[in-house]
């Protein structure tokens, strides 16, 4: 296509430039022609002129002897010697002598005094003139000059010539005024294609570079520039194509700054245009819908996110052009809660899309969950025990303080709920303490059979009242752990507290500890340089860096077990399986959560395993300590 514009273009100059050498080849050909033309008939002219007046010194004496013989053989004479026609004519237009007419032809011969060069001859003193012999019935040219001197005409001697062979000359240098004319033409053809084509291909260049260009491709500048016009256009061009690959570059490198941005945040951002047609999400955004990121551009937004809520307040807000929020509930792939503030982006003419900004609200919304239940839970844990001292302050006040023997249980009770709420207020406490990280470790390498057996000192009253057996299994040759010695005491009896309490007559509890190789085990503010904690290697190979050794403590219990149910919710607040038994047996519901936190302090997890009516196993992981840990 474009080869036939340049091809075209060049056609088109090569025309004219061939159309003007031709204009100027005809004219100034023609011009030459008739010039030369009217210049040798002049020329003639002049030469019969001049030999008329040679022969009319001779013919004039002649002229006086009216012998026409001898006139004839003089015309005669003269006509060889010159190579033309010569007759002499009487002043009255009589013909006396003619060197190409026999006697009789002229004897025969019309009056010539019409003839114009005559007249011309008679009355200006030369005449000529160029048209058809009647006598011959050839082209001449005619030349007449007056003969006599002195006392009027006495004759007129004429000298003609046929043109014909002045046509012979003529149409010679016709032709080669022809052929020259058509040599100029080749040559301003072949010049002018060199000449169409040096115009014609810097502009082919600049077009193929241009029409580069519209597809985006810089890369091709144009070469070789003149220094006339069409190489400062090509040097602009140049220019503008550089300018324009830097405004690119710099459009596209913000183009990507802005979408990293976007694709870092936490909200999920999608822009949609007019037709509700996404024209950009980021990556939170597809996480949170499940969506795919590829080929989502473009589409409807109910194709990619299947959510008809947030597209009606989309399409609301699109129609009204106004911002809008609401709170929506996502299914996929988890249940969310999304809090969706709708922009309508304002275009030229109205509202030409609009932005979702999404805000994943769940975890905020269960922890205000979470709040409300705890104050709940908080205030009903209060009010049971102080319901209970009110009741039996009001008996003891309305009579009862009285009948002491009554009285003493009364106020037995009171101090049991007196002394439960301040383990609760006690437990809240530590609880708070510890999930706010008020609480600071004080870790030390640590005898785990000392804490152990002072743990279980103190429940072994307990135990036996109970009937329940209480064991300690603590390897002799144990390293110390790394643990704060009073935190791990608290762990440990909790733990007892709940494995007896939970445990009916003639069950067990027994408290294990064995070193077990390293896990994802992480202690906090301790390096791992020598021996680094590998995760998740569980039988280091030889040559690998050796993790720090750890001691697996377990708590293990023949009780009534954990329905399986509530396994994963064992260790929240105030989360109990059977509320009125734990109250009853003095329980907090806080002993299991404060463990957790515990134990995820020392860097470790909490594990708890158990089938109802077999017992429970709770387990936990502590560091051994290293060479350089003081030791009490
Ligand atoms: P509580 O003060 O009620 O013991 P915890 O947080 O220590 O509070 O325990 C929460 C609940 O977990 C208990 O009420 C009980 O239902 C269950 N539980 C804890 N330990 C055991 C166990 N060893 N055997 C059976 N159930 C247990």
């Amino acid at each position: 296509m474009m080869r036939f514009f340049e091809a075209r273009f060049q056609r088109k100059l090569i025309g004219t430039y061939l159309l003007l050498v031709l204009a100027i080849v005809s004219v100034a050909g023609l011009y030459v022609f008739f010039s030369l033309e009217s210049v040798s008939v002049e020329r003639l002219k002049a030469h019969l002129q001049a030999q008329a007046r040679l022969m009319g010194n001779e013919v004039e004496p002649a002229l006086g002897a009216p012998d026409s013989g001898r006139l004839q053989a003089l015309a005669r004479r003269l006509g060889q010697q010159v190579g033309a026609r010569v007759t002499i004519i009487r002043p009255d237009g009589r013909v006396l002598a003619d060197s190409e007419l026999t006697f009789d032809q002229i004897t025969r011969t019309d009056n010539h005094s019409n003839r114009p060069e005559l007249r011309t001859a008679i009355a200006q003193g030369v005449g000529s003139a160029l048209r058809r012999s009647d006598t011959l019935g050839v082209e001449m040219l005619y030349v007449a000059i007056p003969l006599g001197r002195g006392e009027g005409i006495a004759g007129i001697l004429r000298i003609a010539m046929p043109v014909s062979d002045l046509s012979r000359a003529m149409a010679f240098s016709r032709r080669t005024l022809v052929i020259g004319g058509l040599m100029a033409l080749a040559a301003a053809a072949v010049l002018g294609w060199f000449f169409a084509r040096k115009v014609t291909r810097p502009i082919a260049e600049m077009t193929a570079v241009a029409r580069r260009m519209a597809d985006g491709d810089f890369s091709r500048k144009i070469s070789a520039l003149s220094s006339d016009e069409i190489g400062q256009l090509g040097r602009a061009l140049n220019l503008m194509a550089q300018r324009l690959e830097d405004r690119l570059a710099e459009l596209e490198e913000a183009r990507a700054k802005e979408a990293a941005i976007l694709d870092s945040m936490v909200e999920g951002v999608l822009a949609v245009d007019g037709e509700c047609r996404i024209s950009f999400i980021n990556a939170s955004a597809c996480r949170l819908f499940n969506a795919s990121s590829v080929g989502a551009e473009g589409r409807p937004f109910l194709e990619v996110i299947r959510n008809k809520e947030i597209f009606e307040l989309l399409d609301r807000t699109l129609r009204k052009g106004a911002f809008a929020a609401q709170e929506f509930q996502v299914y996929a792939p988890v249940q969310r809660t999304v809090q969706v503030h709708a922009v309508p982006l304002k275009g030229r003419e109205g509202a030409s899309g609009a932005i979702l900004v999404l805000h994943d609200v769940t975890e905020l919304r269960r922890l205000e969950t979470v709040r409300t239940e705890f104050v709940a839970n908080v205030s009903h844990e209060l009010r049971t025990p102080l319901t209970s001292i009110k009741g039996y302050l009001e008996t003891l006040l309305e009579g009862g303080l009285e009948d002491r023997e009554h009285a003493r249980p009364f106020l037995e009770v009171i101090h049991k709920h007196t002394e439960r709420l301040g383990r609760l207020l006690d437990d809240l406490l530590d609880l708070s303490n510890l999930e706010l990280g008020k609480i600071t470790l004080h870790r030390r390498a640590i005898s785990l059979a000392e804490v152990v057996e002072g743990a279980i000192a103190i429940y072994r009253p307990q135990a036996a009242r109970q009937e329940v057996e209480l064991h300690a299994l603590i390897p002799a040759d144990l390293s110390p752990v790394l643990a704060d010695r009073d935190r791990l005491a608290q762990i440990l009896i909790n733990l007892l507290d709940n494995g007896i309490k939970f445990t009916p007559k003639g069950g067990q509890v027994t408290v294990t500890a064995r070193r077990v190789p390293s896990s994802k085990f992480q202690v906090p503010g301790v390096e791992a340089t020598t021996e680094a904690a590998q995760p998740g290697t569980r039988n280091p190979e030889p040559g690998t860096p050796k993790s720090p050794e750890l001691v697996e403590i377990s708590v293990k219990d023949t009780g009534i077990g954990i329905p399986s149910q509530d396994l994963p919710r064992i260790t929240e607040r105030f989360y109990r399986v059977e509320k009125a038994r734990s109250r009853e047996m003095g329980g907090t519901g806080l002993g299991l959560a404060i463990v957790k936190h515990l134990v995820k302090a020392h860097g470790g997890e909490l594990i708890i395993e158990s089938q109802l009516n077999q017992g429970t196993t709770v387990r936990f992981l502590l560091p051994v300590a290293g060479h350089h840990e003081p030791y009490r």
